[in-house]
């Protein structure tokens, strides 16, 4: 593969390096910017940098040097990185502050898995076939002979094991199997990680999830289910806003479910919104409005309140049903 050429020579030719993960992190943007910084580490004895542009989900603490990432808004702006690489990040929005960052830096590398990814960057690894952007990193490393250790195993499986659902979603396939077969070879403990990403949630998340499960609201024959959160239901369940994680998969896995949505406030005038699907394309829906994703599971950040945000989208599924 050229761009893993290209890949190897902007690496080995770039002393700073800036290593970017997207907005409300999930496992697969974090476990791949880890796995990418130990990589390097490995393979060249370089330390790059690692940036959230919001908080860690209390849960993915534990990913290898995940302690040593700046935030956004305590970094330098108007450094010139000689090397930036986004990981997972679908679009340049889902980078926000950052993006200048990126388009200042001498050279930039996007890795990544979203069909709605536009190949941006100067270097673009993007395979909308793969589960993950770890996968990716995965396929890139052993195209390159690069060693993969149990650090970035346990890195790479993090996110591997995250974006599919735990080996449950479409995505999961026998490469996706083979290759955590491989990972696991290298020292990855399977059962300590799956507790880790799927039994840790805290008693307030949990008591929360319940609150918005129990205040979903239904429509066309409950085809369409859907949750509305206000950021009060966050005060109230003093949870942050990586507890909304799972909430829009648990309302899918119904038996009359087609699509379901999360609508999240922001403020009176913006909202987030996270989408699945059991059968209709919702990365095209979440264009619609200004995001994308995966054909079943997308979202969007709109510029509308959370009840006109869920008006509009309920239209917009309505005419895909
Ligand atoms: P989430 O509901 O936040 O878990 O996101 C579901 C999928 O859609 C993930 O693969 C995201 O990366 C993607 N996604 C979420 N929001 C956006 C957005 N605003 N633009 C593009 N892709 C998004
Ligand atoms: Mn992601
Ligand atoms: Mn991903």
């Amino acid at each position: 593969m050229e761009n893993c050429n290209n890949f190897e020579n902007l690496i080995k030719n770039s002393k700073n390096i800036l290593i970017i993960s997207h907005i409300n992190p999930d496992g697969d943007t974090l476990g791949c910017m880890c796995g990418l910084f130990s990589s390097i580490y490995k393979k060249y004895k370089k330390k790059a940098e690692m940036l959230i542009i919001s908080p860690i989900p209390k849960i993915y603490e534990f990913l290898p040097h995940i302690k040593t990432v700046k935030n956004v808004s305590d970094i330098d702006k108007s450094r010139e990185y000689d090397l930036v690489i986004t990981v997972d990040v679908a679009a340049l929005d889902r980078i926000v502050d950052a993006q200048i960052l990126f388009n200042k830096a001498k050279h930039t590398i996007n890795i990544d898995h979203h069909k709605t990814n536009d190949n941006f960057g100067e270097v673009a690894i993007v395979k909308p076939e793969a589960s993950s952007a770890s996968e990716v990193l995965f396929d890139i490393l052993k195209e390159l002979n690069w060693e993969i250790d149990s650090e970035i195993a346990t890195s790479l499986y993090v996110g591997i094991l995250t974006d599919t659902g735990g080996f449950k979603f479409e995505n999961t396939t026998s490469k996706v199997l083979n290759a955590c077969g491989e990972l696991i070879d290298k020292g990855v403990n399977p059962n300590d990680l799956y507790k880790r990403c799927y039994e840790s949630k805290s008693k307030e998340i949990i008591l929360f999830q319940s609150h918005c499960i129990n205040n979903a609201k239904f429509e066309n024959n409950d085809k369409i289910a859907y949750s509305i959160i206000y950021n009060k239901d966050l005060e109230k369940y003093n949870v942050k806003n990586d507890a909304t994680d799972g909430i829009a998969e648990t309302l899918r896995s119904m038996f009359t479910t087609e699509v379901s949505f999360v609508a999240k406030e922001i403020d009176s005038k913006s909202c987030k919104v996270s989408m699945r699907s059991k059968k209709i394309d919702v990365a095209k829906i979440c264009s619609i409005f200004g995001g994308g994703g995966h054909k079943f599971a997308a979202g969007c950040t709109t510029k509308y309140s959370v009840t006109e945000t869920a008006k509009k989208l309920i239209a917009e599924i309505n005419k895909e049903l």
